[in-house]
């Protein structure tokens, strides 16, 4: 059991005269505390003559795995847990060599006890353990000894490190039978994640080591995470869950800025100590992949966890848990829709991203179309028409619906349409080919309203069967950039489409 070799000293001595553990601490200051286990004590008087200095050392490092000086306990099934565990017990081969099950040499030493001793052991699930294991741990802690049946009690020093959820804790703390452990304990809270972009690993990790195969669209992981970490989060006046969770992950999206963290944090007292744990997240997502494998093994398709799924899946869970209350529910399906109203902007943004290059030509054209009349009215010129050669006003309407896309006002425009021809200028005069992003404030405009214009596509191809082949072509094309430049598969991008065309004909 890793003994302390200054057990050796022994603490009584000849009648009269210090003892050798006396003259240990008059000469080095060290006291020693405790005795040998009953194996040492029997071979230091059999083998060695009762002489500490011919007893060997050896010197042993912590190991986990080796179960030196670390150890782990876990309560298993009622019925075939045994305080052996802890203790050690007889073992009866050794028996049948000494004879008697009270010759310390027939002990098995395997208990957590000993193979803990002198170092820490990590009890899983403390709290889940019956009460005649936690009378073990309890002597052990108070009296740092523990007893094998047959034998006195061996000493044993040990920190104790043990882990339990919050409401069994408070639950078996407010018991008061359990005053004598609860005087031994030290609590330390450990609160849950509270940043989006940790969790998300978390759950990249935990669904990578699934030996199913399945693809992840790139935003199922990220709309899980941010939908479990809002539950965690204490409300905060005038800030919302979502515009924390953003914070928290290091992004200013509404007025709080990131220097008012810490001010936050204060009074954010019991901030990740409540909230859905990320074992609930992982069963609900490996839950909604089961279900796409047997959907689209029919298909032949790749399954795929699409955003939307994990979201789904996440609801039902919730809805259906039988560990969250009533109330709670409530609030974390507020959050979810909170979150799903989030989702949804950057899906369709995902989309309208994706139309772009697929309408590259026509972006293009919009991009000088745009350029032109803008040029003509900041000139206070008129523009020719490239057809008839007739001359008209710049158009106006076609201007202000570029520009209204990212919130131009009316008295704006003018210095928007100076900037914008003064930035293309300096493009251009750097021999830089001219696309509809060179300027990235009109790139915004120009993407945004493109996608107003093909929301009409979107709209009517994803809802008919068989659309014209023209649009079937460009969705083809939309396809192929979600899959080609942002992680989607045929599966998820298809979803994505259909999703986003049903939210926009809403
Ligand atoms: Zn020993
Ligand atoms: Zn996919």
């Amino acid at each position: 059991m890793h003994e302390e070799p200054l057990h050796l000293f022994p603490s009584e001595g000849e009648p009269g005269a210090p003892s050798l553990r006396e003259q240990l601490k008059a000469y080095t200051g060290v006291e020693v505390e405790g005795g040998l286990c009953p194996v040492c004590a029997l071979r230091l008087e059999t083998e060695f003559g009762g002489d500490p200095e011919r007893f060997p050392i050896v010197r042993v490092q912590f190991s986990e795995s080796r179960r030196v000086g670390i150890g782990t306990f876990a309560p298993s099934d009622p019925k075939s847990m045994s305080t052996e565990q802890l203790t050690g017990g007889v073992n009866f081969k050794l028996l049948e060599t000494y004879g008697s099950d009270d010759d310390p040499r027939a002990l098995d030493w395997a208990g957590e006890f000993s193979k803990a001793n002198r170092g820490v052991l990590e009890c899983i699930e403390f709290l889940k353990n019956p009460k005649e294991f936690l009378v073990e741990f309890l002597t052990l802690s108070q009296e740092r000894q523990f007893k094998v049946p047959k034998f006195g009690f061996i000493d044993a020093d040990i920190v104790l490190l043990a882990h339990t959820n919050e409401s069994e804790f408070r639950q078996r703390m407010a018991d008061p039978t359990n005053e004598a452990l609860r005087s031994r304990l030290y609590t330390i809270p450990v609160p849950y994640n509270v940043r989006l972009t940790d969790e998300a690993r978390i759950y990249t990790k935990l669904l990578g080591q699934s030996d199913h195969d399945f693809h992840i669209d790139p935003n199922a992981i990220e709309a899980a995470s941010a939908i479990a970490v809002m539950t965690r989060l204490a409300p905060y006046p005038n800030l919302s869950a979502i515009e924390k969770l953003h914070l928290y992950d290091g992004k200013e999206t509404g007025e709080f800025k990131l220097n008012q963290l810490p001010e936050i944090h204060k009074q954010s007292v019991r901030e990740g100590l409540d909230g859905i744990d990320p074992r609930f997240v992982i069963d609900a997502l490996s839950r909604a992949v089961a279900e796409t494998e047997v959907e689209q093994a029919a298909s032949g398709r790749r399954p795929c966890l699409t955003a939307v799924m994990a979201i789904r899946a996440l609801r039902n869970s919730i809805e259906r848990s039988h560990q969250i209350g009533d109330e709670a529910k409530k609030t974390y399906l507020a959050l979810l829709t909170e979150a799903r109203q989030e989702i949804d902007r950057q899906l369709k943004d995902e989309v309208r991203k994706a139309f772009v290059p697929a309408f590259a030509d026509t972006a293009q054209h919009l991009l000088e179309n745009y350029l032109n009349h803008c040029e003509a009215y900041c000139g206070k010129e008129k523009v020719t028409d490239p057809i008839t050669g007739e001359e008209r006003d710049p158009d106006e309407k076609l201007l202000r619906g570029v520009e209204e896309m990212i919130g131009v006002s009316e008295n704006a425009k003018d210095g928007f349409r100076s900037g914008v021809l003064m930035r293309i200028g300096m493009w251009l005069r750097k021999g830089r080919p001219l696309a509809y992003n060179s300027d990235e404030q009109l790139g915004r405009a120009i993407e945004a309203y493109l996608f107003e214009e093909m929301k009409d596509i979107v709209r009517i191809t994803v809802s008919k069967r068989s659309p014209d082949t023209q649009h079937a072509e460009r969705l083809n094309e939309v396809i192929k950039v979600l899959c080609d430049q942002r992680g989607y598969c045929p599966t998820c991008s298809s979803e994505l489409l259909d999703y986003v065309g049903a939210l926009l004909n809403r």
